[in-house]
């Protein structure tokens, strides 16, 4: 199985990679990849570049094994929709089984995304918890809630066998952070030493990146 998972990674932070690389394991992926978004269509544009967003990523990711950068989405026009960035996944890799990952936060919303539900037919979905998101069957949407009661599945060796169309909520290591934050702690001249990797801290230290 392949975990895909996608973000405006603005910048990436171990709230992106701890709980991924949690799922890698648990699963046993045999390779993630990370899908930076070009046009995200429910939210403002990113603030840094694209050529500083995968300079970042690259910082992040590039030390560990079977996790690449998958830049198909930067490479597209329009509105960067994961359930286009699945069909050309299935196109280009044929025959693999798919696993998007999605955090508790964005999973709320997934039945506001383009074409929702044909991302199960395409991919299975590891929904992992993210501090201040519980899960509350009762306050989903009425469609995405039926969604769920048809494909949760709660044995992650059921889970890892599925061809698509299953969701499994995972718990992952919890870090309280978003970039969001980052952005904000960077313009207040605060320490973000606790929440990005080294390497990604010099790349936002060297090239001025949120700054301004
Ligand atoms: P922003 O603050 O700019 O909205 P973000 O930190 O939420 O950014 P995104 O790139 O928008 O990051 O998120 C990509 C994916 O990572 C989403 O599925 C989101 O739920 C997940 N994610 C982001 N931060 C965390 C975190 N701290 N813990 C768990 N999942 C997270």
């Amino acid at each position: 199985m392949i975990g895909i998972f996608g973000g405006t990674f603005d910048p990436v932070h171990y709230g992106h990679i701890k709980p991924v690389l949690d799922v890698k394991q648990s699963l046993g992926l045999e390779e993630l990849r990370f899908i930076p978004c070009s046009v995200p269509a429910h939210r403002a544009a990113p603030v840094a570049t694209v050529a500083q967003r995968l300079a970042m990523l690259h910082a992040a990711i590039d030390e560990y094994e079977n996790c690449i950068i998958d830049e198909r989405e930067l490479n597209r026009q329009g509105v960067s929709y994961m359930v286009d960035t699945l069909q050309s996944l299935q196109y280009d890799l044929s025959g693999k089984v798919f696993c998007l990952i999605i955090g508790m936060d964005a999973f709320f919303g997934l039945n506001q995304w383009y074409q929702w539900q044909r991302i199960f037919s395409l991919a299975n979905c590891v929904v992992t918890y993210r501090p201040g998101f519980e899960l509350n069957l009762a306050q989903l949407p009425a469609d995405l809630c039926s969604e769920v009661k048809q494909r949760q599945i709660d044995s992650i060796k059921a889970f890892a066998g599925q061809q698509q169309g299953a969701i499994f909520f995972m718990p992952v290591t919890q870090i309280d952070i978003s970039a969001t934050d980052i952005r904000q702690r960077i313009k207040n001249k605060q320490s973000i030493e606790e929440f990005v990797p080294p390497a990604v801290n010099n790349v936002i230290q060297q090239q001025k990146i949120y700054a301004g």
